[in-house]
Parts: C-alpha cells; sequence; structure tokens
C-alpha cells in the first residue's frame, strides 16, 4: 500500500515519515531531497533544476512530475511509497493519482499531521541551544533545569526573529495550498488526521495503530 503524509512546516512530519518507512520497509519519497540529489548528480532534470533556481524561479510542477515519476515506474518500489511533501497542492494531488493510475497503483492511506500555528511559534520562539554543551530546550516544552551551572539562561542562545518570520509565512503559505487536500482526500475516504501535538511516541503509536488496521495492507 502506498501512503502520503502531509502538514505544515514544523509538524515533523520527516521525523514520523521516516519511522513509517523503517517500520513498514516503505520507500521515503522525500520529494524536497530528491530534487536536491538530482542537482548535486547533475542528472539531466538536475541540470534543469538548477537553472530554474538560478534563474531565482521555483522548480515547476512538471518538473516534480517528471521525478516523481520516475520512481512511481520503478517495479522496485511498487506499492511501497510513503509521500512526504507531495502533493503540496490540488493539481499535484490530481497528477499523482493520475501516476499511480497509470502504473497500476493507489494510494491507501493518507495521513495528515495536525499542528496549530501557535504550537509552531512556540517551537520556534521557545527553543534556545545551550553555547556550552549544545544542549537544546525550549522554554515552553522543555526548559533549561534552573539550578545548573552549564545551562544558565545567559549561555542560553536563541534564534533570530527571521526564523519565526519565515515560518509564519511558511505555514501560512501551506494553509492556502495545502489544506484543500484535506478535503481531496475525505472525498476518497483516505484520510486520517493525527494530532501532531502529541509526544512523539504517541504519535508514532497512532500512526502505527492506523496503518496496521487499514484493509489491504501487503
Ligand atoms: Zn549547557
Amino acid at each position: 500500500m502506498n501512503l502520503i503524509i502531509f502538514g505544515p512546516p514544523g509538524a515533523g512530519k520527516g521525523t514520523q515519515s521516516n519511522f513509517i518507512a523503517n517500520k513498514y520497509k516503505l520507500f521515503q519519497l522525500e520529494t524536497g531531497k530528491i530534487l536536491r540529489n538530482e542537482v548535486k548528480n547533475k542528472t539531466e532534470l538536475g541540470i534543469k533544476i538548477s537553472s530554474r533556481m538560478n534563474e531565482g524561479s521555483l522548480v515547476s510542477d512538471e518538473i516534480v512530475s517528471k521525478l516523481v515519476e520516475k520512481f512511481i515506474s520503478n517495479k522496485k518500489h511498487k506499492n511501497k511509497f510513503i509521500f512526504d511533501g507531495y502533493p503540496r497542492n490540488i493539481p499535484q494531488a490530481e497528477n499523482l493519482n493520475n501516476l499511480l493510475n497509470k502504473y497500476e497503483q493507489k494510494a491507501g492511506l493518507v495521513l495528515k499531521l495536525s499542528v496549530s500555528l501557535d504550537i509552531i511559534k512556540k517551537r520556534i520562539s521557545g527553543r534556545s541551544v545551550c553555547s556550552i554543551c549544545e544542549k537544546i530546550y525550549n522554554e515552553y516544552f522543555n526548559p533549561a533545569p534552573l539550578n545548573s551551572n552549564c545551562c544558565a539562561p545567559r549561555f542560553l542562545k536563541k534564534r533570530s526573529d527571521d526564523t519565526l518570520n519565515i515560518a509564519v509565512k511558511r505555514f501560512q503559505n501551506y494553509e492556502k495550498n495545502t489544506e484543500p487536500l484535506i478535503k481531496f482526500y475525505k472525498n476518497l475516504n483516505l484520510l486520517k488526521v493525527v494530532n501532531g501535538e502529541s509526544p512523539i511516541s504517541q504519535i508514532n503509536a497512532e500512526i502505527s495503530g492506523l496503518i496496521d488496521s487499514n484493509e489491504g495492507w501487503l
């Protein structure tokens, strides 16, 4: 069975998709990563991608689609995909359906990792790193111990406000383009929403439960 996972940037999608890929022996098709690989390996597509990026343009849907097809057409991964970072909008979702049909496959389960903007803001703005021991803390979720000699407030370094502003923009962009996928996959009866604000181990367990109880799992 093929799986699709989506959710706002900062929701922990990568962590969960890694977990699923390892546990269920799936091929993790992470579009961002394979795009970077194409560029690095200077393939025909990679060269096209770099020239687009040098022009300051976004990588077109057409290029991403070609890349996705390259993997879907590989029989080795048939019905063993987890799509992470694709689709990002309705046209891409329709395209993915067509590609899967073309190679006699289909999506069996779509997971939406749900996290509010408020939590994502706190994850970013509350984050600090100890400049002595490099431990990572979060003032809201995982504060540094009060009586520690090493991780005292004066050693804790925060990220710049820019990081937060960029994250808010990316979230808004996600809401505009990707949230319509909820309705799209609900209509196909494939969507399951997972609370991405729970502890990671709990999210892992919830996702495993959904996959295990999904009929037709191969
Ligand atoms: Zn420290």
